[in-house]
């Protein structure tokens, strides 16, 4: 089968390895929608991220978003020979406590999937087919299309638990700095709750888009002062929840700063360090500030719920589709900031 191997600084093949094969509750997965996430950042500098270096993350074996169809099981289980259902990310042990809580995603002891079924390919979603436990796939409801349903993953899962940690609803304002894919999701998540969008970010395509997807306004860091424009549309008290996607510390200050007393901040963008004042940033606002990553899994049918009635949302975020041939295309394209969210078929 083809999948995707990054080979360069902006440089990446197909190469072709051997199908995998279902053991245990691992099952084979026909990819049919592969959301794009942050690897084009490694395509952009040839993986030159830590994980890679230190040989924890393979440039072969990428992407961990998708929906597809179940081709093959080892066993009777949770899912059968011809199943639609959501891919969600990663292999978790599915025995301990953050797993048996739907918080798989903390999980401390992660499964290798090759080894757990004597393959040598597998764990990549940028490939025909892909493995996974039973227990990790999402029956994907009839009506609903591959590509609304693979939106499960980053596309709406962190902002969806954003959301649900910070219990928003209409009664909220949301400041949403960063309006790449997690961004707009986190919109999207917002304003189906009910929830008033404020906006920060500079980049004109994803303002627009994030105006489309009913956010009220968009500040611009570079020419508006952020802090008092969010004062200014709140009643002088700031937005009662944040979420932070940008993951640079220039729009974390100023989402601590726009931040309602007694508010909360989800930190959803992944970055390295930042400083916060403890007294002054902190205690004496009574800033509730989260660390946001994947969502439970014991939301899936509220998470579904919502998929089916934001399509036309949906239909808005995802603004390309590539076949996996023109892997690269899309890369360069997210490259250039002037996308939402992108799909490739890896079986196209
Ligand atoms: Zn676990
Ligand atoms: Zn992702």
């Amino acid at each position: 089968m083809k999948t995707v191997a990054i080979t360069g600084v902006e440089k990446c093949e197909l190469v072709e390895k051997p199908v995998p094969t279902a053991r245990n509750e691992f099952v084979v997965v026909k990819v049919l929608s592969a959301p794009l996430c942050t690897e084009y950042s490694d395509y952009a500098d040839g993986c030159q991220r830590a994980e890679y270096t230190r040989g924890e993350e393979d440039p072969s074996c990428l992407g961990h978003e998708a929906a597809g169809e179940v081709v093959e099981v080892a066993r009777p289980g949770k899912v059968q020979v011809g199943d639609r259902v959501v891919v969600m990310p990663g292999f978790w042990c599915g025995r301990c406590r953050y797993c048996l809580s739907g918080e798989y995603i903390h999980c401390q002891n992660p499964v290798d999937p090759h080894a757990a079924c004597g393959t040598e390919a597998g764990a990549a979603a940028y490939a025909e087919f892909c493995l996974k436990q039973d227990w990790l796939l999402l029956p994907i409801p009839e009506e609903m299309s591959y590509d609304h349903a693979s939106m499960a993953c980053c596309g709406l899962g962190p902002a969806w638990n954003a959301m649900q940690t910070m219990s928003v609803s209409g009664t909220d304002t949301v400041l949403v700095s960063g309006l790449g894919p997690v961004g707009l999701g986190t919109v999207i998540n917002a304003v189906y709750r009910g929830a008033r969008v404020i906006g920060v970010a500079r980049n004109k395509y994803r303002t627009q888009l994030a105006q489309d997807l009913g956010a009220e306004t968009v500040l611009d860091p570079d020419k508006d002062d952020v802090v008092a424009a969010v004062h200014n549309l709140t009643g002088g008290l700031g937005a009662s929840k944040s979420v932070e996607t940008s993951g640079q510390s220039r729009y974390m200050d100023l989402l601590m700063q726009a931040t309602r007393r007694k508010g909360d901040l989800a930190f959803v963008g992944e970055s390295g360090d930042y400083t916060i004042q403890i007294s002054d940033g902190m205690i004496r606002n009574g800033l509730h500030l989260h660390g946001i990553w994947h969502w439970n899994l014991g939301d899936a049918p509220d998470m579904l719920k919502m998929i089916s009635e934001v399509g036309d949302s949906l239909d808005k975020v995802i603004t390309h589709h590539f076949p996996i041939s023109r892997i690269e295309d899309a890369w360069k394209l997210q490259m250039t900031g002037s996308c939402g969210k992108v799909m490739v078929y890896p079986n196209e």
